[in-house]
């Protein structure tokens, strides 16, 4: 009998329960814990989701087939909170427009259903997590800690580590791997907020003024409620709690539950080099590197792990093959344009840039929501680094 353990019980986790029980895996006893008795109690999420279809032209063929199967799976375990025509982005003065279909979707929901449905065909550890493993010749052992101190070990042939970023199961080798490279994260704080100001659509603010070395959003829940937050990325120290606050004065916005907070990689995938560990959603960097979204992603990324059977050799070929050159492509782009959310000075001459030189606009525009849609056009690397060299060079004087 093969056991399957699946470490975290978030939309990765719960979605790969929901999908094994659909492909009937033979001999396999499956087990899973979450350190939460309620899975689905805690949501620290904007939970706004793109339209698929609307991503047929934007992203490759591939990426495509699976966000489309991902968001099946979505819409037939959750429900539509509310939908959107367009978004805002606020850049400094600016405001843009991007016209595109979007649903606010209930991910507590979500998780509940999929949990509920595998509840009888697998066992679920409920207010256990893990904390450490050792890799033995045939199989992985976890030791396992609940919250009233029980202690458990399991020995499994296959660990799927869906416990979000950074996993509990990263090897050293990808410990060392993610700091020589700098591997990219952002620190975020969410909740739920009244609005005293009326916010029609969903809001993505861009400046370092009001939230230095990330960005923030509001994402319109009902006419006087909304899922708020802002993302910080990690290497700009900032007492975030505080910026918070000032983010919540500025849009006029009460809080309505407590402030929660999560990281989230945003530099890549992410590969185990273990060969009984997949490492699902966060916990292997499926979120798009330009827009944060990680929902359909990480179903994607437990749809891919059955195909592979579990296997790790061919889970990380598949997704090499699948997300790797699509999400490198991406984080390319964005760290070009990091700098602007952290340098001020470099952010206002942007800015300034854009306005004073109208022609710009159109161009500026076209690379800001195609990003945040996580359409990669290759010309956009031309674009990007003209402007930036462009708005670099305003920092010094003019011969
Ligand atoms: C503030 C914020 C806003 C976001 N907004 C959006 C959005 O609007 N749209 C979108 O598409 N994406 C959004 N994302 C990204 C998206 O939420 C995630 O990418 C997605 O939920 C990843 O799912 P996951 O299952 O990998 O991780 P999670 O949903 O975080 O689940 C991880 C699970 O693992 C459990 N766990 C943790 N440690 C252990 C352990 N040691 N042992 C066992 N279990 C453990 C946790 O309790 C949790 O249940 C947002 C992320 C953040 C942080």
């Amino acid at each position: 009998m093969r056991t399957v353990f699946v470490a975290g019980l978030g939309v990765a986790g719960s979605s790969l329960l929901y999908l094994i029980r659909s492909v009937n895996l033979e001999n396999t006893q499956v087990v899973a814990c979450d350190p939460r008795f309620y899975p689905w109690s805690h949501i620290v999420c904007g939970e706004l989701v793109p339209e698929v279809s609307y991503l047929r032209s934007k992203v490759p063929n591939l990426v495509y087939e699976y966000l489309a199967r991902s968001h099946k799976v979505l819409m037939e375990n959750t429900r539509v909170v509310r939908s959107f025509n367009s978004m805002t982005i606020i850049i400094g003065d600016l405001r843009l427009k991007i016209n595109f279909k979007f649903y606010m979707i209930d991910k507590s929901l979500l998780i509940r259903k999929l949990i509920e449905k595998s509840e009888d065909f697998c066992e679920l550890m409920l207010g256990y997590s893990a904390y450490r493993y050792e890799v033995h010749k045939n199989h992985v052992r976890v030791y396992l800690r609940s919250r009233e101190g029980h202690s458990k070990v399991i020995d499994a042939d296959v660990v799927a580590a869906s416990d979000s970023f950074p996993s509990v199961f990263y090897s050293p080798e990808i410990l060392y791997i993610l700091s020589e490279h700098g591997y990219k994260y952002l620190i975020c704080v969410s909740c739920v907020a009244e609005m005293n100001q009326y916010f029609e659509e969903p809001l993505i603010i861009i400046d370092p003024e009001i939230c230095p070395g990330g960005y923030g959003w509001i994402f319109p829940k009902s006419a006087s409620t909304a899922n708020v937050g802002i993302g910080v990325l990690i290497d700009y120290v900032i007492n975030i709690e505080k910026v918070f606050e000032k983010f919540l004065k500025k849009f006029n916005l009460k809080k309505l539950s407590r402030p929660l907070s999560k990281t989230l990689p945003v530099d890549g995938i992410i590969l185990s080099r273990v060969s009984n560990i997949v490492y699902l959603g966060d916990a292997g960097g499926f979120v798009v590197p330009t827009n944060g979204a990680g929902i359909n992603p990480a179903i994607a990324s437990s749809l891919i792990a059955l195909e592979a059977q579990l296997n790790t050799e061919l889970f990380n070929y598949k997704v090499r093959k699948i997300f790797g050159e699509y999400f490198s492509k991406l984080v390319k782009i964005r760290r070009i344009i990091d700098k602007y959310l952290t340098d001020i000075e470099l952010f206002k001459n942007l800015v300034r840039e854009i306005n004073r030189n109208r022609i710009l606009i159109p161009f500026f525009k076209k690379v800001l929501s195609d990003l945040m849609l996580g359409h990669v056009v290759p010309i956009h690397r031309v674009v990007i680094s003209c402007i930036d060299s462009l708005v670099t060079s305003l920092k010094f004087p003019r011969l």
